[in-house]
């Protein structure tokens, strides 16, 4: 199993240990530092089977700078980052930043497109507006390697993720009984571009909504998206490896 979205860093101390015991049942993880005070630890705890993606959230958009710039350009030519990210667009906890928000995603685009890294996105808004607007960026600017973090199954980004060829990763909302509509994406999308996540310490999947998430919970999310493809366990977990593998090269 690979989790290819997790915050190790915002876990407290026991969470981080119990998560850490859990690693051996994982393939790999990519654990994403969001902003600049994060970007260190992420990358101490990018070891053994965990790379580290750097980057700048959305909802930190505003700390953007010529300093900030640098200090990510840096980072992101540590050994263990296989991506940059995550960023993107979001209306629901900062819409009053948009300008800001797209200052940073393009400025995360060239860094990626230059270092020739995936580049993680994020999307949220109330109604929908972020995702529509992110929808048209991505047509426009057409990343090589981009990842739908979370992906929610809206249907204007589904398109353009679909025809610029980006990747759909799944989270916890996938094993959500009311969620229907997203394993009807997840099985018509192409399987070459499917993914799995946590977003630790977020969206934990059944039977674990209420509680901290940790990467080895992404078993839950595999095993709705086996059922949801019509395959067994593992082979939507062969899948999803062989996917993530392709393209964030852990073994590089
Ligand atoms: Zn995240």
């Amino acid at each position: 199993m690979t989790d290819t979205h997790a915050h190790l860093d915002f876990l407290e101390p026991e969470e981080l240990k119990e998560a850490q015991a859990h690693l051996p049942e994982l393939r790999a993880v990519l654990t994403l530092g969001v902003d600049p005070a994060r970007w260190e630890r992420t990358l101490a705890l990018a070891q053994g089977n965990v790379y580290a993606a750097v980057g700048l959230h959305p909802t930190s958009a505003h700390l953007l700078s010529p300093e900030v710039e640098e200090a990510l350009r840096h980072y992101a030519r540590h050994p263990r980052v296989r991506a940059i990210g995550e960023t993107g667009l979001d209306y629901y906890w900062t819409p009053e930043t948009g300008p800001a928000q797209y200052r940073a995603l393009d400025f995360q685009a060239a860094l990626a497109e230059a270092l020739g890294l995936p580049l993680v996105l994020h999307v949220r808004s109330r109604d929908g507006k972020a995702e529509e607007d992110l929808s048209e960026w991505l047509l426009q600017n057409r990343p090589k390697k981009a990842v739908l973090h979370a992906f929610s199954g809206h249907p204007a980004l589904e398109r353009a993720g679909l025809e610029t060829g980006a990747y759909f990763s799944f989270a916890g909302p996938l094993t959500y009984k009311k969620n229907g509509a997203l394993r009807e994406a997840a099985r018509r999308l192409p399987r070459e571009k499917l993914l799995v996540e946590t977003d630790t310490p977020f969206l934990p999947p059944e039977p674990f909504r209420g509680q901290r998430n940790r990467p080895h919970y992404v078993r839950h999310t595999l095993f709705r998206l086996a059922e949801s493809l019509g395959v067994s366990f593992e082979e939507a977990e062969a899948l999803t490896d062989r996917n993530a593998e392709g393209l964030f090269r852990w073994s590089l």
